[in-house]
């Protein structure tokens, strides 16, 4: 058994990024859709979400045991951890994104854009300002299956960000079909947002766009990458900058000027991945029933 079982080298440079015994272990299964993989340094556990199970997992680094973290999760999605620690949580199912406090209180941080009803929050990314970036495809509302089916009350998916200081609620990428993944590269001076509106409308390009960020505004917008099987869902950015996607095959590595890399292959559809270990170069994958892990050359880029 050699790496090449577990990684795709596309691109020569990918190569350095692994050690030639690493493999890509499964943690975990017996999900029913995993997704939203948020690592918690100081307790040395990963956290994420199985959407229609409506709960969320807890993967304890220390022993290497799995507990449920919060049931009912409110059909929980994506997760990230702010600045403070503190967890960070899309909802479907309550289609808010809510943060659980210190003391364990759960809190709404928003649930209405201009007094209508959020669609169902799907992925969130915290700046280093403090503000919370996140997407609210439609998905939860779709169908009952990972949330309540509903009308869209805004009639539209949008990127929204709450502002740090006064918790407002601003739109801030209004043009996309079905706004899904998202984070900063490593200045923050870009935005790479994921588009999975192929599932709804036909021909729609698997695409991940980048836009320019100013502060609290963001330009710009080009398709940044086309996804090579499937479609780019959750990803996370790595200490170089370069993007690590979930698709159809496996994680893509896609370098910060749009080239693919090389891919992590998993044996299941992969949602959503996040670094995480106390050198941040584990790289934990949510993929469909199962949580798997990966430790590479290279580290994450650290967001907390
Ligand atoms: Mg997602």
């Amino acid at each position: 058994m050699s790496a090449d079982e577990f990684f795709e080298v596309i691109d020569p440079r990918f190569r350095g990024l692994f050690n030639g015994s690493a493999r890509v272990h499964q943690l975990y299964t017996g999900c029913q859709w995993a997704e939203g993989p948020a690592w918690f340094g100081g307790g040395r556990y990963l956290v994420w979400s199985d959407i229609p199970a409506n709960r969320l997992m807890r993967f304890d680094e220390t022993d290497g045991s799995v507990s449920v973290f919060r049931d009912p999760s409110g059909n929980s999605n994506g997760n990230t951890v702010d600045r403070q620690g503190r967890l960070i949580t899309c909802e479907h199912g309550g289609r808010r994104v809510s943060r659980t406090e210190h003391d364990g209180r759960v809190i709404t941080l928003a649930d209405r854009f201009e007094g209508k009803r959020l669609n169902s929050p799907n992925d969130v990314v915290v700046k280093s300002d403090g503000s919370i970036w996140f997407t609210d495809p439609s998905y939860g509302i779709d169908t009952d299956y990972e949330g309540n089916k509903a009308q869209s009350e805004i009639g539209r998916c949008n990127v929204y960000r709450i502002d740090p200081q006064s918790g407002a609620i601003t739109a801030v990428i209004t043009d996309m079909e079905r706004p899904n993944g998202l984070a900063f590269s490593p200045d923050e001076s870009l935005l790479y947002v994921a588009d999975t509106g192929a599932t709804h409308k036909a021909g729609h390009p698997a695409e991940m766009r980048v836009f320019k960020v100013d502060g609290d505004r963001v330009s710009g917008g080009r398709q940044f990458a086309v996804c090579a099987n499937g479609l780019f869902d959750g990803f996370r950015i790595d200490e170089d900058g370069r993007i690590w996607t979930s698709a159809a095959d496996g994680v893509h590595c896609i370098a910060p000027n749009g080239t693919l890399l090389g891919r992590v292959k998993v044996p299941e559809g992969v949602a959503n991945c996040c670094f995480g270990g106390s050198k941040y170069n584990v790289l934990y994958i949510c993929a469909t029933t199962s949580l798997y892990a990966v430790r590479l050359m290279i580290s994450g880029l650290r967001t907390h």
